[in-house]
This record gives C-alpha cells, structure tokens and sequence, in this order.
C-alpha cells in the first residue's frame, strides 16, 4: 500500500534542512521514513477496518489485520488523537479544540500548548526527538524556534503529557506467575530495604547508594555501555543530563535527585551506544513507555537494557529547587551537600554537616502542576524502582519490577556491591510507603461537568424568571469533587479579581459553605452577580486544566452556588474592616466598578460616599441585563452588604450636572474613583434611522429593566414594540434585546450579525439559550438602509450579505460586503445594538483631565489618572467589556488610592 502521510510528506518538504541540521545523515533520514512509513501503514489498515465497519470492533479488526491487540489500542488512540475517528464520535480527548482546528489533519501540533498550559514534566525527550533542533530545553522550561520548527508534530506524538494511551499502562510482563498487585504500588515482583557496600559510594550518594551501584555493576558487568544520569551542572544542584561511558565518572551524578532533568534530551547523542541504562523519574518512564510504541526503534528504545525509576517527588525544576530552599531554609544549592525525604519530612544535609527539615506538605506547592498528568509516584514502568520512602535513613526502597530487574538486582547482590533486608509488605515501612503511594494516586475518573437545570425555553419565553434554578447540594458535590486542586492554579490568574478558587471549591467539597463564602467574599463581594454573568469561558474556566481534557470546573456555577446557599439560608457574611481612617472618598457611579473600589475601600477603612446618577444602583446590572438574566432582587442584595460595610450611597447625584468635582473637594473628599460606565449608545449610519420603531438597545433595555416596562401595566410604563423585531448586533446586548422582545411579545425575532457565529462577542451559554428560544440568527449580514411606510414607521430592513476577510485590530476577521447580494427583510421594530461609547457629562465638567481620542480616560495600571487624586476604571477606561474586569479594575484602583492616600495624609 501506498502511505503518504502527512507527517511523511513534511518530513521529505524539509529533508535537506534536517540533513543540514546534521541529526540525521542521509542513510538514518531513509530509516526514520521507512519505521514512520510501516507504521502509517499498520494505522491506515486500521482506519480502513474501522470505516469499513464504521465502529471499533477490535477481535474483527484484530483477524482482520493479524495485528496484535496493544498495536490496534494504542493506533486506535493516536487515530482518535489526530481528530480523525470523529466520524464515529471518537473525539480527540486532549486539547480537543485544538487538535480540530488544526490544518493538517493527521499531523500533531508542536509541544508549544504543553507550555503554555505549564504541563511539561521535564523529560526532554522533545528535544530529542525534533529533527531540526527547533527545541531547547536549558532553563527549567524549553523554547521552540518557530523559524526552526518544521510543524511536524513528532515532539508533540512522544510527549508523555500530550496523550497516553490507556493500554500503555499494561504490565510489561503480562504471564509472570511471580507478578504480586497492590492497591498503591499496582505490581511488583518484590520490596526490598538496601544499602550501598561501598563506603565512598555512601557518603556522597543519597539514601542507600543503591543506584550508583547497580550503574557501577552494570558497567562492570558489560552489560551496558552507556547510561543517562544527571550530573550537577555549571550551578550547583543545577541538573545536567550526561551519558556516563564508564563507571569513573559515576559519583558525578549523586545528589542532583530531586530535580526533574531533560534526562532525555540527549537521547539520539546516545545513537552508537546500543546498551544502555536510563534512570529516572516517573514521567521518564512514562517517556520512554510511550516511545516504545512509537515507530522509530533505533537509536532510541531500542537501544535501552535497563529502567531504574526514582520515586516521584513532584515535578521539581531547578527553579523551584532555588526558590524551596531560599524560601524555606534561607541557603542556596551550593550550600547543600544532599537533600533526603523522611517521615514525612523534607530534610537538607549542608556542607557542614547540618540537618534541617520541614514537612514535605510544605514544599508541594513548589513543584510544577504538571504532575497532576500522572498518579505514579513509584515509577512503574521501570524495572526497578528506588527511592527512600519507606525505609530508615541510609537505606533505600528498592521495588523490583520485571524479570529482567529481578536478575539485575540478584547480580549486584552476588557481587557483594549491595546488602538488603526484606522489607515486610504487612510492615509499617511497607504501608507508610503505600499511604503516600495512594496519596499520589488523583482519582482522574472521566466525569461529566454537571448541567444546570433550567426553565423549558417553551415556558420561559413567556415569563421573565430566571432561566438557570442553579445547582443542587448534590450537584454541587459532584461538581467538586472534579476539580484537581492544581499546585500552581491557573484558574486564579484567569479571574481578574484572583478569586482563591481551588481553595473555595475544597472547602465547599468538605460541606464547609459559610468558609468557601468568606474565601469568595475576600476577593469578590458580588458573587451572586459574577457567578451568572461573567463570561467564565474566557476567564477561570478558559485557564482550567479540565479544559484540556474536555470539560473545564464549573466555576461559574459553584460561585453561584455558594451566593444562593448564602441568601437561602438568610445569612449575610461580609469580610471585617480594617479601623477608621476617617479620610473620605467619592465613588461615582455604582456599576461593578464603582462597587467593587467602594467595599474594597470601606474594608480598608475609608469613609466612602458613592455618587449615583440614576435612582437605583448596580449600573448595567440594573438597567441593562435582564431579570431573567440576573433578577435585580440579586443586584439590590449584593448592594446590601456594601452597605454593611458603611458605605453611603447618593442617588439622582449626577456628577458633572448635579455636583462637580470641585463641589465634592469642599465637601472634603480627598480622593474620587470615576467608574461611570460607557453608557452612550453608538448609532450606525444609514438611511431611516429616524423612523418610528427604531430604537437603541440602551433605550429599549433600560425601560424594560429600570423602568419596569416588563411589568407593565403593574408598572405605568409600557414599552410599545411590534410583531417583528430586527436586533443589529452580536454582543450580549444585542442578545439580551433580542431575548427581551420575545418576552414582550413579539412573534419573531432576527438577529442580524456582520460576522460570523465564531466571532460573536456575547456568552456562550446566552448564544445557545437564544437559540434554544427560537431567536434567528442572519449571520454576515449587514443593514444598509431601514425602509418606512407612508406614516413614518419602519417596514423593512435592507441588508447585504458579507464574508470574512483578513483580521482587524481586534484580532477578529474583517467583514467585507459580497456585491449584489442585498435582500428585503420585513420588520416592525429595529433595535440597534452595536456597541456604546463614553458619556462626556462628567469628563466635561473636569478640563484638566486626560482622555484618549476615543473620549475614555486616560489611566495607569493603577487606575490612577493625570491628576494625582482622581482614579477611574471599569468601562469609562477601557470601553464596553466586562463585568468582572470592571471589577479588577475597582479594586485595583482602591489598593492604589490606599496607597496615594496612606502617602500623601501619613496614615499608618
Ligand atoms: P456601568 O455598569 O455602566 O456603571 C456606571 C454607573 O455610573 C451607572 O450606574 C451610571 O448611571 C453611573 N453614572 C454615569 N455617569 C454618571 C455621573 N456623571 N454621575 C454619577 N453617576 C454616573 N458583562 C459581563 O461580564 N457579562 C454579561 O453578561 C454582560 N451583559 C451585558 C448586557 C448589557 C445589556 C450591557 C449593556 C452590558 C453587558 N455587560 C456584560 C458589560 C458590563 O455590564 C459592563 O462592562 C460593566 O457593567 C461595566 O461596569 P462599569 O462599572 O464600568 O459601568
């Protein structure tokens, strides 16, 4: 069969630059195609077999093909992988939406996503596989020269992070009688307690010296002639992968352990020597596990006669190693003679001979997350795995894993180069050693990310309530009992107020709510608000790790959770204050900005006052999402505990009209917050924009929410709309329109939208709701002049189709109109949501103050505008965005106006 892949195919594009690189000569290029070609081959035939079949039935395909089962699973997974078993649901399960989206279909992406989402484990087997050198890995982390890399894929296809087929996990020695299971240690041959004979060996080797010695006899015995360790590097405990030739420069690589070493970045360097030892932690077992799959044999895993696993210690690089003991014992690497881990404890011998400890709870949150991947910690794909849990100090754990490890270990022990005691497997050393193997284990059991429950879209587009009911008690539990507790959450850096979330998902995991409140409410005094309207899928959730694996936390909906659980159970928690300053502070404007500087303000003991222009506070909490949205009973809630805090808030204040500035100085402010909001509606230019029955969304949702119109005729303020109503628009508030006029009573409702449905700005969950509801979406489409009857009023809307371009300065692909393509659409209300702009009212009425071209204020990181008392944020600063982002920037502004303050009036 003729197999030209696309992995094949780019490989024989840049075969003079790998030639030039010099990796490969040109006999060693023909051999890597013909090992990738025959494993093409043995895929195809099985991609075939399925499509035949269209399922996977592995005994048909396994007749079939005369290949063996592992082959089938393990192709069956990398078919999967590459996106192309999608035709009978089998999707890619790891960085799906990547893998989709790729271009060429059958060639991985580059390892560059295991960087960015901090999932390497450092094994550098990247490196050495890349064919054009693209990959360095040297400073704790590796780089890929994007001039360099060709986008084969084949660093991606080793990776032990990217995916790891189930069957992999097998034992290597299926029918050995001798084979013995535990819970924590899966299966092993044999336990030992060892120590080293040799007293040189044992003074500069960790623990027992049991793998110099077993790397000493194997030199001695021939039976290999190259092994990788990790020696100290031009820094002291820096590691650095070398292969040892000899056993002369073998006590090089005693007490560099603890590290994660790009061991097997050196591999191919290693091509001529065809017996040789790797020691190493668990994901360089996992590596090499993974490449003895992968078709390229020599000169990678063929090439290797023995495994020696080291116990997993975290995922430490050299970095953290730097940081742990800087941070935790105050000395620096060269300082350290050895470092050990017993009972418990994280201990570090100095030069001078000094023994301290911590406990080695401590020094977790200085591994790398990436580790969550794996919940081995003993090295399992080894044939003998060593470490010192479980034995007293100066002894190792010894775990023999194969034949091939038993017969080894039975030679250096003939040898007299080491002493063992059985170490009983009913004995304390034997179950402290499978506590803290299970303790590893991360229960990575596929579950689903639970889905709310929610009013009928049948029902619900009749009434204004509440479309999600929120999460049940045991809803909630499932829920948390996902997450993963990452060492290093990326979660937190993804909100913008850096809510502790893993921390408040444990405490609500462990039924303690009223702790998970205060954990939310020290970051976050809306979560009511936040956990229904934030866009979690491009915040917290977005940098979830689930997110890679299919279904991210859902955070949203255990904010929300714990907000309800607050109000149901009449609780009002809110977080203490630091005392009186007696220093007062204006807010203007009562938006998610404003709120959140005023309490993160009042919390710092300020005498804070918020000025409001319209008679109910939240901003477009209040007066532009929907109730059925967020019910405003929820807005006035959380407004309720800013309250508590003493904050005072002025209505019908209109900063700028009412009261100036200045007013405010005499009035003896001493600093102002500006977070008006970008409340000024943008109009769009065409014909007919003054015809009756053309609206904006700032008006339309303003009277439904504020004013009450849905409520009518219990509110005296109707809202007059018609039969069939055109929103212009693609955010949430074009869909919140949209979505209110068909609860007012429209028959149909359109949205027309110049981009496409990927580029729609508004949330995820509000898209698929309205779609749910029977909203229409015209996608590329635009308005190019509204059409009025004889009365002046709108009938028809007259639009043109478009097409996507290149992208603009937002990153998003440009429309440009298709010519000829126009077309009627017959309407009776058009509400125009395109976006808003900055209210000059107040920026007016202060001349000093800097604004960019657009009208919004000009302000540092900070917040802090040109004059030095005045800071502003939210909306007003950045344009329309987001609520959560208003948020940060209240709060970030408040700890800067604490600062301006605390400087300029010497408080303490
Ligand atoms: P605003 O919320 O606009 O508040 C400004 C406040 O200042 C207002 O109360 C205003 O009355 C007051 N004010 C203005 N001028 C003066 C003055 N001169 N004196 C005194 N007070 C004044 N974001 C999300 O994250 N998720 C969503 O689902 C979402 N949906 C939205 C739906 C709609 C319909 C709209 C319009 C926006 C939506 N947004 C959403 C965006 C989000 O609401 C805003 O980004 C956010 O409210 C901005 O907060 P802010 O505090 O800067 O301003």
């Amino acid at each position: 069969m003729e197999v030209n892949s696309p992995l094949i195919e780019i490989l024989l594009e840049n075969k003079s630059k790998i030639l030039e690189i010099g990796k490969y000569n040109e006999g060693e290029f023909e051999e890597l195609l013909n090992a990738l070609t025959e494993a093409e081959k043995e895929r195809h035939l099985i991609l075939d077999k399925i499509k035949e079949l269209h399922k996977i039935d592995l005994k048909k395909i396994q007749t079939d093909s005369g290949l063996s089962e592992k082959t089938i699973l393990c192709n069956i997974e990398y078919l999967k992988e590459l996106g192309l078993l999608g035709f009978i649901n089998e999707h890619p399960r790891f960085f799906k939406e990547i893998i989709e989206n790729s271009d060429t279909k059958g060639v991985f992406p580059s390892t560059q996503i295991i960087k960015e989402k901090n999932l390497c484990c450092g094994c550098g087997l990247c490196v050495s596989i890349c064919p054009v050198n693209a990959i360095d890995y040297s400073e704790g982390t590796f780089e890929i020269d994007n001039d360099l890399c060709i986008n084969c894929g084949l660093c991606y296809s080793v990776c032990p992070r990217s995916f790891f087929p189930k069957v992999l996990d097998q034992l290597e020695e299926n029918h050995d009688p001798n084979i013995k299971f535990s819970e924590s240690l899966k299966y092993y041959r044999d336990v030992f307690t060892a120590q080293t004979t040799a007293e040189r060996i044992k003074s500069v080797a960790q623990d027992g010296g049991i793998v110099t010695s077993l790397i000493k006899a194997a030199f001695q015995q021939k039976y290999i002639n190259g092994s990788f360790a990790v020696t100290v590097g031009a820094e002291p405990l820096k590691p650095l992968p070398i292969l040892l030739e000899n056993e002369g420069d073998l006590l090089k690589t005693a007490g560099t352990k603890y590290t994660n070493a790009p061991i097997l970045k050196i591999f191919h360097d290693a091509k001529d020597h065809d017996k040789i030892a790797v020691i190493g932690t668990p994901c360089i077992m996992k590596a090499l596990k993974k490449l003895s799959f992968f078709p390229i044999g020599k000169p990678f895993y063929d090439n290797i006669v023995l495994k020696i696993g080291l116990l997993c210690m975290e995922s430490f690089d050299y970095e953290s190693i730097v940081n742990l003991l800087k941070n935790e014992f105050n000395v620096f690497p060269s300082d350290v003679k050895k470092m050990d881990i017993d009972k418990g404890q994280f201990i570090i011998y100095d030069q001078a001979s000094n023994i301290s400890n911590i406990p080695i709870k401590r020094i977790k949150k200085y591994g790398r997350f990436g580790c969550f991947f794996c919940d081995d910690l003993t090295a399992e794909h080894s044939d003998i795995s060593v470490g010192s849990i479980g034995s007293e100090p100066g002894w190792s754990t010894v775990i023999i894993r194969t034949k091939k490890g038993a017969d080894f270990f039975q030679k250096a022990l003939d040898m007299n180069m080491i002493t063992k005691k059985d170490l009983e497997e009913k004995g304390k050393s034997f179950n402290e050693l499978s506590r803290i193997a299970k303790s590893k284990i991360k229960h990575y059991v596929e579950q689903r990310r639970v889905k709310m429950l929610e009013q009928k879209p049948d029902k619900r587009i009749k009434n204004f309530d509440e479309v999600p009911y929120g999460l049940t008690d045991e809803m909630m539990k499932m829920e948390t009992q996902r997450c993963l507790q990452c060492g290093l959450p990326l979660c937190i850096t993804g909100c913008p107020v850096n809510i502790r979330i893993p921390e408040f998902i444990k405490l609500l995991k462990e039924g303690k709510q009223i702790q998970a409140l205060y954990k939310i409410k020290a970051s976050n005094l809306l979560p009511a608000i936040c956990g229904r309207v934030c866009p979690q899928e491009t915040q917290c959730e977005q940098s979830c790790l689930l997110g890679s694996l299919g279904e991210p936390i859902a955070i949203g909906y255990l904010e929300r959770y714990i907000a309800d659980w607050e109000r149901k159970n009449k609780l009002k928690e809110c977080p203490e204050c630091a005392p009186p300053t007696g220093i007062k502070v204006a807010v203007i404007g009562s938006g998610p900005a404003g709120l959140a500087c005023a309490g993160e303000l009042a919390m710092r003991g300020y005498d804070v006052t918020i000025f409001e222009a319209f008679h109910a506070g939240g901003g477009v909490l209040s007066y532009g999402i929907p109730e059925f949205r967020l019910p405003k009973e929820i807005v006035k809630d959380e407004i309720e505990t800013l309250k508590m805090l003493d904050v005072k808030i002025n209505y019908n204040a209109i900063i700028g009209k009412t009261l100036t500035i200045d007013d405010l100085k005499e009035m003896g402010y001493k600093a102002f917050f500006i977070g008006v909001g970008a409340g000024l509606p943008t109009f769009i230019k065409v014909d007919g924009l003054n015809l009756n029955g053309v609206l904006t969304a700032n008006e339309f949702l303003t009277r439904s929410n504020l004013m009450k119109a849905f409520r009518f005729p219990e509110y005296d303020t109707p809202i007059k709309i018609g039969k069939v109503i055109t929103v212009i628009g693609g955010g949430n508030v074009a869909l919140d329109s949209a979505r209110t006029a068909l609860r007012l009573g429209a028959d149909r409702v359109i949205i027309v939208y110049r981009r496409s449905e990927t580029e729609m700005p508004a949330r995820r969950e509000e898209y698929h709701h309205a779609v749910e509801e029977g909203i229409e979406f015209q996608f590329l489409t635009n308005p190019v002049r509204f059409i009025g009857d004889e009365n002046g009023n709108v009938k028809q809307m007259e639009v043109i189709q478009m097409k996507l371009g290149k992208p603009d300065e937002s990153g998003r692909r440009r429309p440009i109109p298709i010519e000829n393509s126009e077309y009627l659409i017959d309407t009776d209300t058009i509400i125009v949501a395109v976006g808003t702009k900055a209210n000059p009212v107040l920026t007016k009425s202060i001349p000093d103050l800097q604004l960019n071209k657009w009208g919004y204020i000009e302000a540092n990181e900070d917040g802090q505008t040109n004059i030095e008392e005045i800071f502003a944020g939210g909306d007003i600063v950045t344009g329309s965005a987001t609520v959560i982002s208003a948020m940060g920037a209240g709060k970030k502004a408040a700890k800067a106006i604490d600062e301006y303050l605390q400087k300029k009036y010497s408080i303490k």
